[in-house]
């Protein structure tokens, strides 16, 4: 009898393939990789079944196993398989989006620990006559004593002198020392935050904490932690973005010794090993983004996820998860607690909240005692805007300027000018490939297309009438930054948006220029939003914040208060007291005006209000089934042909154009699926698993869209 092992391959069809085990090769276990052959190519998929019933009669043969046992645990292999059907996503694909790429390149899964050295405190031996090994005892002496083996090298120092000192007692191999830093008495809320959480947190329990910008969730997150890791099980942070604030990982280092942290900019064999290091409980502490929350671990004790309405948690192609949703749904099937921290918490969890799904605890103050900064709307209609900015602004932050204050100026648009035209004829430099202009850049000088990246030279002259009667209207970082050095040559400005920041260590530069304080401008998009403690900001000017309130996205209203009230809760976070002004061309809009009046509170609740009036989500669950094709009418007929497929329980609409019909060359077109409860809606999507689209056509299926665009 032939042995079957059944096989998750990654591969774009929602099914698993089975293959006949040779001779000499053990049947692998459910969990572990193997090599396959499938259409000529050599393939690492997941073994997810041993002898089905119904295996296929004659398979071809298994090339290799490379796994003695389950690559991943358990837990994360069921919920490979609860993602696959939540999410309507191929199984192999799943696996492949879980596991490290190396580990789908077959490496082996070993790691080593983080190598460290560190003094004894046995005497000195003699060491004239070795005057490097001196050198390096005094190199770490100088670090407090120890030193990572890379850094080591870096210094100049062989792996073989480090021996010599290991072999006369001077340097033992070791761990990251506990220079454990004494935790800040907590303030009243705090206290009863984290209080709630140490009395009342067996098994599985989402707490929002629901926190105004500087109120110390991330101090709540360190103290509730404690006792998770005092029983030795481990804690797993998910943050939006780790290289905009290096600080929080410092600030977990500083208080637990050691945390590992997980995002894109590791080398494929630092996630590997990082991701193993979990696996086999020898990481405490997981600082993440959004793929973190598929790791596997070993002794999971609590998740907490940092700023849990941000959209960076919503991976917008392959596996359309939710790292967010995913967090909750594994400290559900683990029973374990959870907690949701945000200054602006996203619908879905304040509704969860308000019916009594997650605990709902309010932080009102700020930690530190300074005092919220009131947003002011300062309307612009009529007034002559130079570079973005109103002339009554401008004299604002010449007054704070002058009390040697740092001034942030927030506008969510990078590059010089939006629109760059002809005043002659009314041409317009456009992207051939989008439904969209092309964005005037500076430094460089270029034109190019920030949806599909296209670049253009800017011509001299008009390419339809000829003459040179070129303008650009409208304003991004790059002219704001512009206007803002001629007014004021003299103070330092530094610009944050993604074209300055390309590279991390430049970013930390800047960002650590702006912590040592005195006199600045800071001019950025929304990465200057986003977590930021910068004490000597007392001003922050939000350029065209409230132009989302205008888009035609369900969601655009709510990521549009988040933005702003995340960007002014960076005004007056130390001693000195901080304004917030936002500039407004209609400073009578509802959503504004609730935002401003009521804060991000009152603006959340009449949010709510009306997508359960308009049975939106979160009050219903939406899906969305989006198809591209270079030849438009080729997708709208897919989607034409897909909604007589669909249950008639569920609400359709559509086919609709996207809000950017072309994208790269392609057209897009969508339906939009609601309905009352989930199971009828996961049932109709479940139909359309085996439809196969014309080759042209790309498709995918949407849950819990981040937005409709
Ligand atoms: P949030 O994450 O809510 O925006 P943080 O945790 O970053 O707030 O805290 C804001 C500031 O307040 C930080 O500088 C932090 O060190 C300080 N802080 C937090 N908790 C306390 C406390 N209990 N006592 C004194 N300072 C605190
Ligand atoms: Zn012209
Ligand atoms: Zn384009």
């Amino acid at each position: 009898m032939t042995e079957v092992a059944r096989i998750a391959l990654p591969v774009p069809l929602r099914r698993a393939f089975d293959y006949a085990v040779p001779q000499g090769i053990a049947l692998p276990a459910p969990g572990a990789r193997v090599r396959a052959r499938f259409n000529n190519r050599t393939l690492v998929g997941v073994c997810v079944d041993r002898n089905p019933a119904d295996a296929y009669a004659d398979p071809k043969p298994l090339l290799d196993v490379l796994d003695a046992e389950c690559a991943i645990t358990r837990e994360l292999f069921d919920l490979a398989h609860w993602l696959s059907g939540y999410y309507h996503h191929p199984l192999g694909e799943v696996f492949a989006t879980m596991l490290p790429s190396a580990a789908m390149r077959g490496a082996a899964f070993t790691w080593n620990p983080e190598e460290i050295w560190r003094r004894t405190a046995a005497p000195l031996p003699p060491l004239e006559r070795a005057p490097r090994q001196r050198a390096l005892v005094a190199f770490l002496d100088e670090r407090g004593g120890w030193a990572t083996g890379a850094d080591i090298r870096a210094g100049g120092f062989s792996s073989a002198m480090v021996a010599a000192l290991e072999k006369k007692g001077a340097v033992v191999p070791g761990t990251r020392p506990f220079e454990l830093e004494y935790p800040p008495e907590l303030t009243a809320e705090q206290h009863a935050v984290v209080q709630c959480f140490r009395e009342d947190s067996n098994g599985f329990a989402p707490t929002l904490v629901d926190g105004v910008t500087g109120s110390g969730k991330t101090e709540v997150y360190l103290q509730a932690m404690s006792d998770v890791l005092d029983r030795g099980r481990q804690v797993l942070v998910l943050v939006p973005e780790i290289a905009l604030t290096p600080q929080t990982v410092d600030r977990f280092r500083r208080r637990y010794g050691e945390a590992d942290v997980f995002h894109s900019g590791l080398t494929d064999r630092e996630r590997l090993a990082t991701w193993l290091k979990c696996r086999d409980g020898a990481c405490r502490i997981l600082i993440g983004t959004r793929s973190a929350v598929l790791t596997p671990f070993r002794r999971l004790g609590l998740i907490v996820v940092d700023e849990e309405h941000d959209a960076s948690f919503k991976q917008h192609d392959g596996l359309r998860y939710s790292a967010r949703d995913v967090a909750v749904k594994r400290a559900r099937n683990l029973d374990i607690p959870l907690l949701l921290g945000s200054a602006t918490p996203s619908l879905e969890s304040l509704r969860n909240a308000g019916y009594g799904r997650y605990r709902h605890r309010r932080l009102l103050q700020r930690a530190t005692g300074a005092a919220m900064p009131p947003i002011q709307v300062l309307d612009v209609r009529g007034h002559r805007l130079k570079d973005g900015l109103s002339e009554p602004l401008a004299r604002r932050i010449g007054h704070h300027l002058g009390s040697g204050a740092q001034v942030l100026v927030f506008l969510n648009r990078r590059g010089y000018a939006p629109v760059y035209l002809c005043t002659n004829c009314g041409w317009q430099a456009r992207c051939d490939a989008c439904d969209a202009r092309l964005t005037l850049h500076r430094v460089p000088a270029v034109l190019t297309c920030h949806h599909c990246g296209a670049r253009a030279a800017i011509p001299a002259a008009c390419p339809d009438c000829g003459t040179q009667d070129l303008l650009a209207v409208g304003t991004g970082t790059q002219r704001t930054e512009a206007g803002l050095r001629e007014r004021f040559p003299e103070v330092p400005l530094f610009r944050i948006d993604r074209d300055t920041t390309r590279s991390q260590r430049r970013l930390e530069q800047q960002l650590g220029r702006i912590q040592r304080g005195g006199a600045a401008i800071l001019v950025g998009t929304q990465m200057l939003a986003k977590g930021h403690h910068f004490p000597d900001v007392t001003l922050v000017a939000a350029l065209n914040a409230d132009a989302g309130f205008l888009s035609a996205d369900f969601k655009a209203a709510e990521r549009t208060a988040q933005l702003i009230t995340q960007v002014a809760g960076r005004a007056g976070r130390a001693e000195r007291p901080g304004e917030v002004w936002v500039q407004s061309l209609q400073p009578e809009n509802p959503a504004l005006k609730s935002l401003v009046q009521g804060g991000y509170a009152a603006f959340a609740a009449q949010e709510l209000a009306i997508r359960e009036r308009a049975g939106l989500p979160p009050a219903r669950p939406m899906a969305l089934i989006r198809a591209e094709a270079e030849d438009g009418a080729a997708a709208l007929r897919f989607l034409d042909g897909v909604k007589p497929i669909l249950p008639a329980s569920l609400d359709v609409l559509g086919p609709a154009p996207a809000p950017m019909l072309r994208l790269a060359n392609r057209y897009r077109y969508q339906l939009m699926l609601l309905a009352g409860r989930r199971r009828p809606l996961h049932e109709g999507l479940e139909r359309l698993a085996d439809i196969a689209a014309p080759h042209s056509v790309r498709w995918a299926i949407d849950v819990d869209p981040a937005d409709v665009s």
